[in-house]
């Protein structure tokens, strides 16, 4: 599928805007000045070397880490750092991580309802309609009543994707989705990011997935030292990296 094919993107009324955006851990100034803007429709990979902070930038967009400076605007509003508007934005923002982190002692559809009854307040049926209608997108309509102990690898993941889509979000971020699945299942993860992305999903992705990155981004985020070293398209991008940093992190890994 080709990106020409997808929904177009425009700069126009962005999704998410972070501008200014400073974080430290004590003394350790993980982001730095990150000014980042997601269209509507746009896919981002986010790729750099071990510890430039991929993973705490991703999740200060859902304020999973509060910050020290700058502002993170989703849809417009500015996320708030706390209280009843924070839970309705992060809801907006699915995210997926390396770990599954899915409820050991639910089932799959229970996994997918659960946040669906309390946050969304659907009732039990929409809910359940809901979530099979997800379970078929990701492949997995017939493993609704397991156990996720009983599911693979790349099954769990794909599940753990449906369940945040079950909350109709506006942007899904995506960490190392697939760094923790034996080989032969990262396709079939990969396969279901890629559907997402031709049907217009707005979604942050980190990973080392250089195909999935020249495949089906928009546009490449490349960070080191947690500042923004890079960010255009992936053509550009890998045929022809600006920073010396860049250079290098690819030499070692293409
Ligand atoms: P990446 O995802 O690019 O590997 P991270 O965002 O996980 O990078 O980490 C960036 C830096 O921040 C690293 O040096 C890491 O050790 C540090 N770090 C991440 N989380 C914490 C934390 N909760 N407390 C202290 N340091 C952290
Ligand atoms: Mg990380």
């Amino acid at each position: 599928m080709s990106k020409a094919s997808r929904i177009p993107v425009t700069s126009e009324d962005p999704l998410v805007v972070l501008s200014g955006v400073n974080k430290h851990f004590g003394s350790l100034h993980v982001l730095r000045d990150i000014d980042l803007t997601v269209a509507r429709n746009e896919v981002v990979v986010l790729i750099g070397p071990s510890g430039s902070g991929k993973s705490t930038l991703c999740r200060t967009i859902n304020r999973l880490e509060p910050i020290d400076s700058g502002t993170i605007t989703i849809d417009g509003r500015p996320l708030p750092a706390e209280g009843r508007g924070l839970a309705r934005l992060r809801s907006e923002v699915g995210m997926v991580f390396q770990s599954f982190n899915l409820f050991a002692h639910k089932t799959v559809l229970e996994n997918l309802t659960l946040a669906q009854l309390k946050v969304r307040k659907r009732s039990k049926a929409e809910a359940e309609k809901k979530a099979r209608e997800l379970l078929a997108r990701v492949g997995l309509a017939d493993q609704a009543p397991k156990y996720p102990a009983q599911l693979s690898g790349g099954q769990q993941q794909r599940v753990a994707i449906a369940r945040s889509l079950a909350m109709d979000p506006k942007v899904m971020l995506f960490d190392e989705p697939t760094s923790a699945l034996d080989p032969e299942m990262i396709n079939e993860v990969l396969e279901v990011m890629r559907s997402l992305a031709v049907e217009g999903m707005t979604m942050v992705v980190v990973t080392h997935e250089m195909g999935f990155a020249r495949s089906a981004a928009n546009r490449v985020v490349f960070m080191a030292d947690g500042r923004i070293m890079e960010s255009r398209t992936p053509e550009e991008f890998f045929d022809n990296p600006e920073t010396d940093r860049a250079k290098d992190f690819l030499s070692k890994i293409l």
